[in-house]
This record gives C-alpha cells, structure tokens and sequence, in this order.
C-alpha cells in the first residue's frame, strides 16, 4: 500500500521537493508499512513558503470579502465531493478506523470551510458616533501569514480548523503537520489551488519540531496557531512572544465525565465510551476522568464492561471496524506503561489493558479497549494525558466534592455531565473550569461553536466567530470633521 505524495512540500501553487532536508517515513500504524517517504523542510524550503505567503495574502487581502468566500466554500465542496478518498488517506495517515473517518474528518474539514466563507463575507468594523466633530470606525484586519502546527491525531481537521478562519480573515497560511502525518494537509493544500485561491495562500511544509520553532520565530510570521501537548505549547508560546506574534494554543487535557446518580445510564455510558475510545482514545478533549456516583457505581461498570467487550478491532479499513490501532509503535509503548502503572498503584482492571493477539494484530500499534475501577485521583492514570483508550473510573458521593475534584488539575479543556436534573447540569456546568462542557453528550464539536481550552489546556478559541477574533486584530479610524483645536 502506497501513498506517496508527488513531492514532501506543496509551496506556492506546486509541489517542491529538496533532497537536503532530512529523510522520514510515514508509516501505516496498522501493518507498520511504510506508505510515504519525505524530506523535512530544509532553511531554503521554510524562505520559499514564507515569502510565496507573504505574497499571496497581499493579494488576497484586497480580494473583495464575496470573492474570498466562493474559494472557501468551493473548497468545502470539494473536500465533500472526494469525501472517500480523503478519508482513507486520513485512515492510511493516522490508522483510525474508516467507520470514523467518514464521517469526522474531511467532513468537519468541509464544515469548517463552509460556515467560514459565511463569516468572510460579512466580516465588517463599528462606526461609533463622537459628537458633530469627529467619528471612528473600526476595521477588523488580517494578521499577516499565521502559521499552523498540527498535532497527529486529526491531521486533516486540524489544518482545516486553523486555514478556514485564519484566510476568512484574510490572512495566509504555512502549515506544518506532525511528521507521523504528513499526507493529508498536502490535499487540502491542493484543494485550495482548485478552488481559486492564489498561489501560496495555503502552503504545507514538512518537518520536525525544528521546522515548526523556525516557523514560530520567522520574521514574517504574524500568529502562530499549535495543536499538541502543553510542553510543546509552552515552548511555541515563550518562542511566539519574543517577537510579540498572536497565538492560538490548542493543548492536551484530563477532562472531567460527571455521571451523576439520576441520568440515563445507557446515555452516560455511550458518552463515557464515545470520550475515552473513539479515535482509538487519541482525543485532546477526551474525557478520561469518569466520575460515578457511588450508589450507581457497579451497575454503570458492569454495562459499561459489557458494551467495551463489543467493540471491535482490527483492519481500520473495514468498514465494520471500530478501533483501529493507535497512532505509533512508540504510542504504544506509551500508552501500556501507563496501564502498568494504572496496575502498579492499584486501579482495579475492570476490562482490557492488554495488547490484542492473533491475525492482523502483530504488526500494528493496537491496544485494548481498557477500563479502570477505583482510581483516585493522586494515580498516575488520573493526573496525566495517556492520550490512548484507557477510562479511569472514579467514584465520589456528593455534588460539592465533585466539582472540587474535577476541577483538581492544571487541565482545562473540556468536561462533561449527565443528570435528568436540569437546575444541577447548569449549575455544575458553571462551576466547571473549562472551555467547553457538555451536559448529556460528550465530545462533539461543531464548528458553530467555539472550542479550546483554559489553564494549561491552551490560550484562543477555535471554531465560531470566535475564532475571527485569534486571527484578526482591529483597527481604528478616528476621522475629525472639525478644525484641530492646538493651545499652541
Ligand atoms: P506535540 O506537542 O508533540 O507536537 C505538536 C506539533 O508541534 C507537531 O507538529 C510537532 O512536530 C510540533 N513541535 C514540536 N516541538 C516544537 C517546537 N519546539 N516548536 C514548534 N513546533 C514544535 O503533540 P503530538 O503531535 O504528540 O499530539 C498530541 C498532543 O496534542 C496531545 O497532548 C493532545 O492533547 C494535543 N491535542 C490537542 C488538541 C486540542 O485541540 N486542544 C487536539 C489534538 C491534540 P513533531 O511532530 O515533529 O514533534
């Protein structure tokens, strides 16, 4: 199985190799086939996408705003339009299942694109009246060009996520994805060409956390918009502010599932899955701290065990599929010194925790579907982001104390509840510190709504018009109709 891009770079309208840059693989998690080999992007490489944007959102800034939104939503059609295509290549680059990739990736790409190009149409100032002498009015301008840095995980929605607000705005765009996942943005960045958008708007560069730092600290760079884990966040945040550049910090977490006693347990148990192992548990808003009430506690495990044990995996491009493998060999690793650890201070192994065996399973990064019972919350699994499908289960008793300790971490991504009582989900979704929190459902994302993190969990928002605001910066026009009014 293959899918080599015509060249590692897509720069300016074309496809660019150099050879200089240092040689990687991109590898099919679930056989270990390498499926791509690349260059990093050598000084020469990141000088060409930086000026050919630089170029390109001078150009597109002066496109009327009706114009700029056709290329947009042209895009999104087309992404919709090659939906199977671009979703195998997501399940080739990442390994996650296409029962999944169908339906939650290029097609959020798509969305994002769409509803986008409504916000680039009719992005406008304030005028503000100052009396009969003067007035002002605002514009809300383009950054410059904003540089993406993608996390492995959603490597298609992510670049979608950032280019369709960054250039609603009238902004360009250098993306760099994670080198474990280094296809799909070099569609979208064909995608863009197709659509009507000038040369260079859109440009993907390859490379490792070196070409990303060398992005964040380009002269040129006006914003900076990061999808990975706090260390990494912390590095590109203190690199972006020494040259005063924008950022948008999209980081990990350890979100928070309430499950109080009174809500639908079958509910509950749908979302406590859905946020723990769908995308093979790879999922920065996933809620991996489960919070059971007490006098519900063994029915709420019991079931939950049972549906686990039906899920299924095995080849992500089977259609019946549910769990593909995790993203790396080396995620893998990760993720089972975790389970070790979850067994070594004393978490109750409900379900799971192994590596699956037989046919299909030997060459892939696969891992069980695993489930913790009596965690607390001074484990290892409760503190720290595993970032696989691995649900700690923690019970607690009263409203007051839940809350306290959901809101124990330097995380703050997201968190969820279930109750049938409407007065308490508010009241607790209030008093939870988060960016996002979701009563009777978990981890949904439509772009109509804004996502992103407080705490450590990140800085901007992405998704709905807030998002306009992490990639534009107002300006203000004081216009005197009046004489100037000098003591001197
Ligand atoms: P990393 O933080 O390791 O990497 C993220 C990206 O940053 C990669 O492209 C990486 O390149 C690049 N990078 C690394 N070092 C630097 C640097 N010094 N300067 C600039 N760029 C750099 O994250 P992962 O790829 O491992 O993704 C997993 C993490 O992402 C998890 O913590 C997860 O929670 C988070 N995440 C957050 C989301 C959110 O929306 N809040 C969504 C999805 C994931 P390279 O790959 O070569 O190291």
């Amino acid at each position: 199985m293959r899918a080599q891009p015509e060249a590692s770079h897509f720069i300016d309208g074309a496809y660019v190799e150099d050879d200089a840059g240092k040689a990687f693989e991109s590898v099919y998690a679930a056989t270990g086939a390498v499926i791509a080999k690349l260059h990093s992007a050598t000084p020469a490489i990141i000088e060409k996408a930086m000026a050919s944007a630089v170029r390109a959102q001078r150009e597109w800034a002066s496109w009327l705003p009706a114009e700029r939104a056709r290329v947009l939503r042209r895009a999104a059609d087309i992404i919709r339009a090659r939906n199977e295509a671009l979703s195998e290549l997501e399940t080739l680059d990442t390994g996650k299942a296409i029962q999944e990739t169908l339906v939650a990736d290029a097609s959020s790409g798509a969305d994002s694109l769409e509803w986008f190009s409504a916000q680039a149409a009719s992005l406008s100032g304030e005028s503000v009246p100052l009396g009969d002498d003067a007035f002002a009015y605002t514009v809300r301008a383009p950054l410059g060009v904003c540089v993406g840095i993608g996390a492995w995980n959603y490597p298609t929605q992510i670049a979608c996520w950032k280019a369709a607000p960054a250039l609603a705005a009238g902004n360009a765009m250098v993306f760099k994805p994670s080198e474990m996942t280094p296809l799909c943005a070099l569609k979208l960045a064909e995608i863009f060409i197709e659509a009507g958008a000038p040369k260079g708007l859109f440009n993907v560069v390859q490379g490792f956390g070196d070409v990303g730092a060398a992005l964040s600290t380009h002269k040129d760079t006006a914003k900076v918009s990061l999808t990975g884990s706090v260390p990494t966040g912390a590095k590109v945040y203190a690199a972006a502010a020494s040259g005063m550049r924008h950022v948008t910090m999209e980081l990990g977490g350890k979100s928070p599932l309430i499950v109080f006693e009174d809500a639908d347990l079958e509910d509950a148990i749908g979302g406590a899955m859905l946020g723990n192992f769908y995308s093979t548990g790879q999922i920065c808003s996933n809620g991996t701290r489960v919070f059971v009430q007490k006098s519900i506690l063994e029915k709420f495990l019991s079931r939950l065990a049972e549906r686990t044990a039906a899920i299924r995996l095995g080849d992500p491009l089977d259609p019946e599929t549910h769990l593909g493998p995790l993203i790396s060999q080396g995620q893998r690793d990760k993720v089972m010194s975790y389970i070790e650890k979850g067994k070594a201070e004393r978490a109750r192994l409900v379900i799971g925790g192994g590596i699956p065996a037989g046919d299909g399973f030997e060459k892939g990064a696969y891992i069980e579907p695993t489930v913790f019972a009596d965690v607390t919350d001074d484990m290892t699994i409760a503190r720290e982001e595993i970032f696989g499908p691995v649900m700690s289960v923690l019970a607690f008793e009263t409203e007051d104390e839940v809350i306290e300790r959901a809101n124990g971490t330097e995380f703050g991504l997201a968190a969820g509840l279930f109750t049938k009582d409407i007065a308490r989900a508010h009241r607790v979704a209030g008093k939870l510190a988060a960016g996002i929190c979701w009563i009777n459902t978990y981890n949904l994302t439509p772009v109509e709504i804004p996502f992103g993190g407080v705490k450590h969990s990140g800085f901007g928002r992405e998704n709905g018009k807030a998002a306009i605001e992490f990639y534009s910066q107002l300006k203000t026009v004081h216009v005197a109709l009046g004489r100037v009014d000098a003591p001197y």
